[in-house]
């Protein structure tokens, strides 16, 4: 089985082509977009069909919207779209409604036309075939390029696809890339491999650390899960996040990556705060000196120099999770510290979406690393070993 990809697809002039994006990008409070990375991300797909002379009806959502909210409108995305493809983006005020309907008929070789957000329509997030069905009518073709959608069985990723065959129906080039680059790490990572994991707790990253474990040859945990690995080596922590219904869980992780011969690096220093605040004094411990009432915010000095030598002989890392609360900046040196030393080495360096995508733009290493996700829920399914139902939606058996 394989994904075909777009240019398999046998595109010409005039056919409509359906491409779900994911422009779901940060707004501030007047309503500008503060990242459009993912906007960007998505023009070499829609450039391809604009060569090929297609018509081009786009659609993503934006936010989550219960029904119809003009804060969720994407007209700032049709004005983004615009500047980066310098042509007009026809806006429709609706998804499936009459506006947009009458638009998509009028729409010329070359065009581009918006959808209104997607979640505006309820049948979206149920999966609605209905809603899917009047969605399709929009193009012969069906182009899913919404990586950071792709884990949900929603009706323009999952549904929608019953209504192609596998001649019209295709990952587009930011997918396509996507899984090249997660789905290859998984599969044959050139090797010395690391995975980097860090972030706020276990739960939320058991199944990717259960399942990356063995493909490992190195593990890095840090962020505030590490605690809780602490406290399962019987370390005293203060106040620092943990999960103790996860401790025996966390022990497990210790004794299989010993039995596997993984090497599995947790802190050795933090830097402690007695609350969760930009104003809170801040002392730098280690994980021997962690006191009582205060609690774990970064990782420290120590742990980034001893990380720095464990990166040095590695080919691949992979990195998902930052290691501190690092939207405040007093919390964010150890992250950012990391994330240049990750980008001073050679080894592929793939980026998980989310949280540590935006650290990696803090830290302002963006241009170093080899791939940074545009999907923060997909791309932890994925290492989970989860099946995306979009791509699993897209799946042909080979020679087809
Ligand atoms: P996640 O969504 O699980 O990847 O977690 C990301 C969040 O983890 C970020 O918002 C960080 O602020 C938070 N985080 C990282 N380190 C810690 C820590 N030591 N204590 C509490 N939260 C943390």
């Amino acid at each position: 089985m394989h994904i075909k990809s777009i240019k398999e697809l046998e595109l010409g002039a005039g056919d409509r082509v359906f491409i779900r994006c994911d422009f779901n990008v940060p707004l501030d409070e007047y309503g500008n977009i503060t990242d459009d990375r993912r906007i960007r991300a998505a023009l070499p797909t829609i450039r391809y069909c604009l060569d090929n002379d297609c018509k081009v009806v786009l659609a993503s959502h934006l936010g989550r919207p219960k029904g119809y909210d003009p804060k969720y409108s994407l007209k700032p995305v049709a004005k983004r779209l615009h500047t980066l493809l310098k042509q007009e983006i026809i806006m429709a005020q609706d998804v499936v409604g009459e506006d947009a309907k009458s638009k998509a008929k009028k729409l010329q070789e070359g065009g581009v036309l918006l959808l209104e957000n997607l979640r505006f329509e309820a049948g979206e997030t149920k999966n609605d075939p209905e809603f899917a069905k009047e969605l399709s009518q929009f193009g012969e073709f069906y182009i899913n390029d919404a990586f950071g959608v792709s884990h949900r069985a929603h009706a323009s990723v999952e549904a929608i696809t019953r209504f192609y065959d596998k001649n019209h129906k295709a990952a587009g080039f930011l997918l396509l890339k996507e899984i090249k680059y997660l789905y290859k790490l998984l599969e044959n990572p050139t090797r010395p491999f690391l995975a980097i994991v860090g972030g706020s707790k276990v739960s939320g990253k058991l199944g990717a650390l259960i399942n990356l474990l063995p493909k490992v040859d190195k593990m890095i945990i840090g962020g505030g899960m590490a605690f809780t690995f602490l406290k399962a080596l019987g370390e005293e922590v203060g106040k620092s996040l943990v999960e103790d219904e996860l401790i025996d869980e966390a022990k497990n992780i210790l004794d299989e990556a010993a039995k596997l011969g993984v090497k599995l690096y947790l802190p050795v220093d933090f830097v402690v705060a007695p609350e969760l605040s930009e104003d809170a004094p801040v002392k730098f411990v280690t994980f021997k000196e962690i006191p009582k009432d205060w609690m774990g915010l970064d990782i420290g000095l120590a742990s980034t120099r001893l990380f720095r030598e464990a990166l040095n002989d590695v080919q691949t890392i992979l990195w998902n999770g930052p290691m501190g609360v690092f939207e405040i900046d007093k919390f964010a040196r150890g992250s950012i510290k990391l994330a240049n030393y990750v980008a001073e080495s050679y080894a592929t360096k793939i980026i998980g979406g989310g949280d540590t995508a935006s650290l990696i733009s803090k830290a302002g290493v963006d241009d170093e690393m080899t791939f940074i996700s545009t999907g923060g829920g997909a791309s932890l399914e994925l290492l989970e070993g989860k099946e995306l139902p979009g791509i699993k939606a897209l799946m042909v058996e080979d020679g087809q």
